[in-house]
C-alpha cells in the first residue's frame, strides 16, 4: 500500500494547479487522470479576457485573477520549459451599431481595459467589418496544449501520476482517510470536471453543465498577433508539431443538449459565419466539443465535504478555468495545508445543508 497526503482525480487545468501548489507546499500527491480528449481543458481556447457580455463589464475578481494568472503561468511554464502564457489583445469587430455604442459608452465610463483602435485599416485585408472595432487590452492567451502535457510529464517523472480511469466502486472511505486499490491517502479531491455532478458525494451541488463547440481552422494569411472577435472568437492556436496559421474558432454555449458530441449544426453555422467575416481562404482541420463544469451561480465549488472531510472538490470553473484555477488552486492548497480559509463565494460551506441532507 502506498500512502499519499492527497489523491486528486483529474489533471485538467484544475488538477494541474491544485497539485502544483500542494506539491510546492511539501505534501505528497498522486493524480489519477484518464486524459480524455473531450475534456474542456483540452478543448478551450485559453483566453483570459478582463471584460464580458454584451455590456462589456469587468469579470468577477479580474483585478486579482489576471495578474496572479500571468505570474503563475509564467513561473510554472519556466519550471517546465514551456512558454504557456502570452498577451494577445482582442480586436472586437462590432457586429451591430448597438454593440458599437455599448463599447464606446463603457470606454467613456472606464477605460481600464478598453481602447479605440487608431489604425483599424490594417485588418481590412483579412476581415469584413461594417461597424468599426475596439480593443480589449490586455487579454492573455494560455497555451493549454503546451502546459498540460508538460506538467503531466513532470508528474509522471515524480511518480505522481497514474494514467487510468478512476473507478468509484473501488473507493473506501474510512476514519483515517481513503483507500483506493493499493493506494491510501489522507484526503481525496475531485478535480474531474463535470463528472463530479454525477457521483454521490457532490451531485447535489447546483452544477449547470454547458456544452461548447469550436472548430480548428487553418487561415495562413491572418496575423497571429491578436485574438479577433465578431460574434465568435478567432484565436491563434498551436498544436504540437503544427505549422503557423492555425486558429480556434468558437464557441457555442448550450444549456440544453442531448449529447456532448460535435454537431453538424455548429459546424455549418460557424463555417457560414467565417465565410462572411474572413476575406482570406481557410480550411477546417478539426471540430471540438466538451461540456463545461459550469454552476448555477457562476462561482466555483471548492472545499471538503461537510460530513466526510476526507473527500473534497475543486471544480465548477465554468467558462473561466484559465483564470480561476491558478488563483483558487493556491488558495485551496494553502487552506488544506495551513487552514488559512477560503473565499466564502467559492467555498462549498455555502451548501452545507444540501450536502448533509440524507447522506
Ligand atoms: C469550447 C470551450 C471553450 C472554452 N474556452 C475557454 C477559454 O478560452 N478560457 C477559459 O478560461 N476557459 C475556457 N473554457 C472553460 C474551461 O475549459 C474550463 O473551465 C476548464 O477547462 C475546467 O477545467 P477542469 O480541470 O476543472 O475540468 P476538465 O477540463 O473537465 O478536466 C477534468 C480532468 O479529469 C479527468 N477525468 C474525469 N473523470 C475522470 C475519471 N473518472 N478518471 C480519471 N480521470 C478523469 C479528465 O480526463 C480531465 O483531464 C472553455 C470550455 C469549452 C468547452
Amino acid at each position: 500500500m502506498t500512502h499519499y497526503h492527497f489523491l486528486l482525480i483529474g489533471q485538467g487545468i484544475s488538477g494541474t494547479f491544485l497539485s502544483h501548489y500542494l506539491l510546492k507546499g511539501g505534501s505528497s500527491c498522486l493524480v489519477i487522470d484518464d486524459r480524455r480528449e473531450a475534456a474542456p481543458s483540452r478543448t478551450a481556447a485559453g483566453i483570459i479576457n478582463p471584460v464580458t457580455g454584451r455590456r462589456i463589464v469587468k469579470t468577477w475578481m479580474i483585478e486579482d485573477l489576471m495578474p496572479f494568472a500571468w505570474d503563475a503561468y509564467t513561473l510554472l511554464g519556466t519550471a517546465l520549459g514551456v512558454a504557456c502564457i502570452s498577451q494577445k489583445n482582442s480586436i472586437d469587430f462590432f457586429p451591430s451599431a448597438q454593440m458599437h455604442n455599448a463599447f464606446y459608452e463603457r470606454l467613456a465610463a472606464d477605460d481600464q481595459y478598453l481602447s479605440s483602435i487608431s489604425n483599424k485599416e490594417i485588418f481590412r485585408p483579412y476581415f469584413n467589418f461594417d461597424f468599426d472595432a475596439g480593443e480589449i487590452n490586455p487579454c492573455y492567451l494560455v497555451d493549454l496544449a503546451a502546459l498540460l502535457p508538460a506538467y503531466r510529464k513532470f508528474l509522471f517523472q515524480q511518480n505522481s501520476l497514474l494514467e487510468e480511469s478512476f473507478d468509484l466502486t473501488q473507493l473506501v472511505v474510512n476514519d483515517r482517510g481513503i483507500r483506493y486499490k493499493d493506494i491510501s491517502a489522507d484526503t481525496l479531491i475531485f478535480c474531474d470536471g463535470i463528472e463530479s455532478s454525477q457521483h454521490p458525494y457532490f451531485n447535489r451541488l447546483p452544477f449547470a453543465p454547458n456544452k461548447g463547440e469550436a472548430l480548428l481552422i487553418r487561415a495562413a494569411d491572418i496575423p497571429d498577433t491578436h485574438i479577433y472577435k465578431k460574434g465568435i472568437n478567432l484565436v491563434p492556436y498551436r498544436q504540437p508539431g503544427s505549422d503557423k496559421g492555425l486558429f480556434w474558432a468558437g464557441s457555442s454555449y448550450e444549456w440544453n443538449f442531448n449529447n456532448a458530441d460535435p454537431s453538424d449544426y455548429f459546424r455549418q453555422k460557424t463555417v457560414a459565419q467565417l465565410k462572411e467575416w474572413l476575406k482570406v481562404p481557410f480550411t477546417v482541420e478539426a471540430h471540438l466539443a466538451a461540456v463545461r463544469p459550469a454552476t448555477l451561480e457562476r462561482r466555483p465549488f471548492i472545499g471538503l465535504h461537510p460530513l466526510l472531510p476526507q473527500i473534497g472538490i475543486f471544480n465548477g470553473m465554468g467558462t473561466k478555468g484559465c483564470s480561476l484555477a491558478p488563483y483558487f488552486g493556491k488558495q485551496f492548497a494553502q487552506d488544506l495545508l495551513n487552514k488559512t480559509g477560503l473565499n466564502h463565494e467559492v467555498s462549498i460551506n455555502r451548501f452545507t445543508k444540501i450536502l448533509s441532507r440524507n447522506f
